[in-house]
């Protein structure tokens, strides 16, 4: 498969460079509307630790969402399953920023992919400590799971969503009022927007998601970072939830769990054979990477890789 995956991973890119239907950048985060569209990433990296990629694999982006994957991770070792008292894990077939649903669901969001859902993450991780604490174990969660110490925060991503975040503060002072936030909104949304502003590439990225590939253990290091009951279910949540909206349709084309964000990152984890990352900056209507979704359904179509076919998955 080695050689075949290099080659197939090499034309996908090459494909990708010739559309030009890319999709909308983001623009209400101001430094991720200036990426320009023309960006294109894909890594891969099989069981056995051989890394593939192709384009602008080894560009730092913005994961935004990506991050709630390991911000779920972390909280889960935290409370447990506790976590599930304040946060639902339903498909909300809303938009990722929606404050719809609060209303009648009394400030517990559907699910920890969503922004409500993450920012109830955001503050279970807060706990006892000081956000500055948080942010920094956040950091060193993420620079242990790619073992690579230059990850950083961009702070000027953070201080962009500082600035204008209103829908997430929004989404913050309602929990709050129904008592689901438990700290002071400008610290719950300060971790949760520097967890947001992580950036990495998509090599660092795959190496990062390796664990869910891997039935919660890092295959580097043989540490377990979660059980493997836990790394089957954070896979569920994020195939049923981790394309807002666009879940299904992401499930129908793609068939693997995934975790989107609107740097135009995502996550996409074929149980017990590859973690997967796909960068390209423009996105659909629902928020998702236009490009990034195209690439992943191009790769298993050419590989067979998906969870609903036993078959390719053996
Ligand atoms: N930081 C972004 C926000 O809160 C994350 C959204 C996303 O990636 N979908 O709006």
């Amino acid at each position: 498969m080695n050689d075949r995956l290099s080659s197939i991973i090499a034309d996908i890119a090459l494909e990708m460079a010739h559309i030009s239907d890319r999709g909308t950048v983001a623009n209400y985060i101001a430094p991720l509307a200036a990426v320009p569209d023309s960006r294109f990433g894909i890594a891969v990296i099989e069981l056995d630790g051989t890394c593939h990629v192709a384009g602008d694999a080894d560009t730092p982006f913005s994961i935004q969402s990506i991050s709630k994957v390991f911000g779920l991770t972390l909280a889960l070792g935290m409370v447990g399953d506790a976590l599930w008292k304040r946060v639902g894990r339903e498909p909300s077939g809303s938009a990722f920023n929606s404050i719809v649903q609060l209303e009648a669901e009394q400030g517990i969001p559907r699910n920890p992919f969503i922004n409500a859902g993450a920012i109830v993450v955001s503050d279970i991780l807060l706990g006892r400590h000081q956000p500055g604490e948080t942010i920094g174990e956040i950091l060193r969660f993420v620079r242990g799971l790619a073992g690579d110490e230059s990850i950083m925060i961009d702070e000027e991503v953070a201080h962009a969503e500082q600035e204008t975040g209103f829908r997430n503060m929004a989404l913050a002072q309602y929990m709050r009022a129904f008592g689901n936030i438990h700290h002071s909104v400008e610290r719950t949304l300060g971790v949760y927007f520097h967890q947001c502003a992580l950036a990495l590439s998509c090599r660092q990225l795959a190496l990062a998601g390796r664990y869910l590939m891997c039935g919660g253990i890092n295959p580097e290091t043989g540490r377990t970072i979660v059980s493997r009951q836990r790394a089957r279910r954070i896979n569920a949540v994020m195939m049923t939830c981790g394309h807002y909206d666009g879940s299904g349709e992401f499930a129908y084309r793609v068939g693997l769990p995934g975790k989107s964000g609107v740097g135009g990152g995502i996550l996409a984890v074929a149980p017990g054979i590859a973690s997967i990352v796909v960068w390209s900056p423009g996105l659909n209507a629902r928020g998702n990477s236009q490009l990034g979704t195209l690439a992943l359904e191009r790769l298993v179509q050419r590989t067979g890789w998906s969870v609903f076919d036993p078959a390719e998955m053996l």
